[in-house]
């Protein structure tokens, strides 16, 4: 376990850079999650300008641009600006934390409902008390892909009930409240919102830290005067301010009417066509050279695409609209498919490319607590992996490409002889570890690890 392991308590954006081994992180938050042709291009071609020429994909389906010198920093926001992708300021970016399903479908409402959170969010004098990392999530409910992505408010549509019906629940809370339209599903979350800031701003004079939106949820329960558990009257209302009349608490497992997913979006989610929308194309570990990028999104639109939209699952969706057969055409000559079967070397198009069951974060030298570079060794591993399991590589025991537990995980640590790796099995990156190994046992035979033998 590394004692001297840093938390980060924000995340960083296009205001606010971070700095890493490699230059600034520069994190582009997508309006409402998506990016036209022309703004993807842009990003490729500014990576290349102001940054070291790769792309990543982050898990709050934003894009970062690694390895910008800090005097390129300033050129950068005014080239963000001029297409679109820059909030007014660093207020506006912060709060704008959220992720929008990017498997919505047109008339759905789910984009109309982020702009509406977007703009009365940009409008809020009173949320400056909310946590650095407080985030939204806006769910069209066509898969439960979306459920494994935290966020301390999450606005679920409710179809069945009625195409503008939705369901606000705050993170750790069994209840949620039913809101009849988008304006009423905005003014309950502005409310939960508010309270929460009040909140934090009151933990804070006390001394202490607010912690985010789950632990709140027991203070929530007794101020909803709900009984701490298995209780079933709804509780009241009164005590949230700027509730409009009629919105009420129900139950949130009772919350969605039964959505079943549509097949294809069972299990987790994975490249391929999403009938009616696009394609999803993923990149190895979230990374990805803007060249290859900008050929990709070129390809795109030959191939008929309207957009790409960010998904918090280090993929792209190309938009296509009725027909994505195309999308998905452009996506496997992006990713040079045929010179590299099943996927190419910078895109992955098809479930089974054993790139997908890794991941890594951005260990040395891009990352300054990093005891070993973690990419290159994750994807040597990649073909040893068996099909349902995944293989985590960390650069420490902060674990930041992966907080769920993985089949293994392989957490770098230093020792007098050079990096050793902790052997996890069935855990995250900060446990104790099962055993360790030396660097150059795993280069010889990558396959030890899931060898049963
Ligand atoms: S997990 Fe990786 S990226 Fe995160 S702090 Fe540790 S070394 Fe850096």
């Amino acid at each position: 376990m590394n004692s001297t392991l840093h938390i980060q308590g924000w995340c960083p954006g296009a205001w606010q850079p971070m700095a890493s081994g490699d230059g600034l992180v520069v994190r582009v938050r997508p309006p409402r999650g998506r990016l036209t042709l022309h703004q993807a291009l842009r990003l490729s071609r500014l990576a290349q300008v102001h940054g070291g020429g790769v792309l990543e994909l982050s898990s709050r389906a934003n894009v970062q641009l690694r390895g910008v010198r800090p005097e390129r920093h300033a050129a950068l926001l005014q080239s963000l600006a001029a297409c679109g992708l820059l909030d007014a300021d660093a207020r506006s970016e912060r709060l704008r934390n959220m992720v929008v399903d990017p498997l919505h479908r047109a008339g759905d409402g789910v984009q109309a409902l982020a702009l509406a959170l977007h703009q009365a969010l940009a409008q809020a004098p009173d949320l400056d008390a909310l946590p650095a990392k407080f985030g939204w999530a806006i769910d069209g409910g066509y898969s439960h892909w979306l459920h494994g992505v935290s966020a301390d408010i999450r606005l679920l549509r409710a179809p069945g009930v009625g195409s503008t019906a939705w369901r606000v629940q705050p993170d750790g809370l069994r209840w949620a409240l039913a809101a009849a339209s988008p304006q009423e599903a905005v003014a309950a979350g502005m409310a939960l919102a508010r309270w929460f800031a009040q909140r934090c701003d009151q933990l804070r004079a006390l001394g202490q830290r607010p912690g985010r939106m789950a632990t709140g949820a027991q203070e929530l329960e007794i101020a909803l005067h709900h009984p701490a558990a298995g209780g079933s009257t709804p509780p009241s209302t009164a005590w949230l301010a700027g509730l409009p009349a009629g919105v009420k608490w129900v139950r949130a497992e009772s919350a969605v009417p039964a959505q079943a997913p549509e097949r294809h979006l069972a299990g987790q989610a994975l490249p391929g066509q999403v009938p009616g929308v696009g394609t999803l194309v993923a990149a190895p570990l979230g990374r990805v050279p803007a060249r290859a990028w900008a050929q990709l999104v070129r390809a795109a639109r030959s191939g008929g695409a309207t957009g790409l939209r960010i998904t918090p699952w280090r993929m792209v969706l190309l938009e296509s609209g009725a027909d994505s057969a195309g999308a998905r055409d452009a996506a496997d000559q992006g990713a040079n498919h045929s010179a590299d079967p099943p996927s190419g070397p910078h895109w992955v198009t098809h479930p089974d490319d054993p790139r997908l069951r890794v991941s890594a974060c951005t260990g040395a030298t891009g990352c300054p607590q990093a005891h070993a570079p973690t990419q290159a060794l994750a994807l040597a591993c990649a073909r040893h992996v068996p099909p349902g399991a995944h293989l985590h590589v960390s650069g420490c025991a902060k674990g930041c490409a992966r907080q769920a537990p993985a089949t293994v995980t392989l957490r770098a640590e230093a020792s007098e002889r050079g990096p050793v790796w902790a052997v996890i099995r069935q855990g995250i990156a900060s446990q104790v570890a099962d055993e360790r190994v030396e660097e150059s046992i795993l280069q010889d035979n990558p396959g030890l690890l899931f060898d049963p033998h």
